[in-house]
């Protein structure tokens, strides 16, 4: 492998002269149909491995390799990547992937809504129990395992509540029982989190959030560890999982600059969550680079930076006064997803979530995407908002 460091390797990934043919990005290569020379060429394809050969439409074409492979390059420690057409996706083929029916799954009670709606849906109904547990557990989660947790979910930090996840430590646990772990990464991506060289088996992105950046495409990704690539293959050539050519090129043309508005985003959205910290209206800032967020000495010795996501919690004031600081907001819309370049705030109800380790909080929550306006700007924007919460409040 490469020693190239990660601002390169995001520039000239998967580029490969017989997928460019020499164009600087990769072309839209679109099929169903592959037509062979002979039937003794069709007949010598694998079709358990097509791996980086033309087989058939579903099994993807060099549009689509060439973004796996990009992301495969940027987890040392991987064997290959495959894409799926949401993050959703991604998540529930890697979770199929290495669960069977009487299996026992761990979840973080602070992990993405979708992901736990699918244990307590599909994998429940297919005979898979899934347990929630306190994201901070660390090396406790030792206590939630049985003799039938095949897997460890995990995602740090986690949704809404930005918990940092002692990887390591969960990962050693794992490694000692021959359980496998899954990572959610959507958040760092592997250029702030290498997931796999911390011994993760399987690097779960939707990159709909910062791979695509820029709000249009809904795609996701699963990287898996030397050794894990077979199982996650077979299960999602079995339930015909494929993103498209047209998808996976936007793709890769938003990875392109996906090191530069990490780096942009994640700085406007740290000097905001320092302001918040200093106001009054707000009673927290959940926000991995802030010192009271829980797991933050964890962030300092794991992470290589903080992206543009983030919560904070007000101090008092019900949903209606909430709803006066997020309606009248000019440059921040109202919108699911994040990590374009456009900023956008949502609240959101943790207590209604969470089973395992109740929220408790000084009032309600209200979650940031920072995107690539003028810091200046979004902070007039929020300081109005916070003015119109102290309003409606009384
Ligand atoms: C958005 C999101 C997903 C799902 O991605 P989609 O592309 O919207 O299906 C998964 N995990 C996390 C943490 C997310 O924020």
């Amino acid at each position: 492998m490469s020693d190239k460091k990660d601002a390169t390797k995001v520039v000239t990934g998967g580029r490969r002269p017989e997928w460019t043919q020499g164009i600087v990005n990769p072309p839209v290569w679109r099929a169903s149909t592959i037509v062979y020379d002979s039937i003794a060429e069709m007949r010598a394809r694998n079709a358990a491995d097509t791996h980086h050969k033309l087989y058939y439409g579903r099994r993807g074409t060099p549009t689509q390799w060439s973004l796996a492979d990009a992301l495969t390059e940027l987890e040392p420690g991987a064997e290959a990547t495959l894409l799926y057409p949401s993050g959703v996706a991604a998540v529930t083929t890697a979770l199929l992937a290495v669960l069977s029916p009487g299996d026992e799954l761990l979840v973080p009670d602070s992990a993405y809504e979708p992901t736990r709606g699918f244990s307590n849906g599909m994998l429940k109904r297919m005979g898979i129990t899934t347990r929630f547990y306190d994201p901070m557990a660390g090396a406790g989660i030792a206590a939630y395992c049985t003799d039938r947790t095949r897997a460890i979910f995990l995602e740090s930090p986690g949704s809404l509540t930005f918990e940092v996840q002692d990887i390591p430590a969960i990962v050693a646990v794992a490694k000692a029982r021959g359980i496998t772990t899954l990572l959610d990464n959507t958040w760092a991506t592997p250029l702030l989190l290498p997931a796999i060289a911390m011994g993760v088996d399987y690097s779960i992105l939707a990159c709909t959030k910062y791979i695509v950046g820029h709000s249009d495409v809904m795609l996701g990704s699963v990287t898996a560890a030397e050794g894990q690539y077979a199982r996650l293959r077979a299960a999602t050539y079995q339930l015909g999982q494929i993103a498209s050519p047209d998808d996976a090129w936007l793709g890769s043309r938003g990875l392109r600059t996906m090191a530069l508005r990490l780096k942009e985003q994640g700085a406007t959205a740290l000097r905001i969550a320092q302001w918040l910290k200093a106001r009054p209206e707000v009673a927290r800032v959940l926000h991995p680079a802030l010192p009271d967020c829980p797991g933050h000495a964890l962030f300092v010795r794991d992470f290589k930076g903080s992206s543009g996501l983030f919560s904070f919690v007000l101090n008092g004031g019900d949903d209606a006064a909430r709803t006066a600081l997020i309606d009248g907001l000019e440059h921040f819309a109202i919108g699911y997803s994040w990590g374009g370049y456009e900023s956008l705030a949502i609240p959101a109800d943790p207590e209604r979530i969470r089973t395992e380790t109740p929220w408790r909080a000084e009032g309600p929550l209200v979650r940031l995407q920072i995107g690539l306006e003028d810091p200046d700007d979004l902070i007039a924007d929020l300081e109005a908002g916070l003015a119109r919460f102290t309003a409606a409040r009384g």
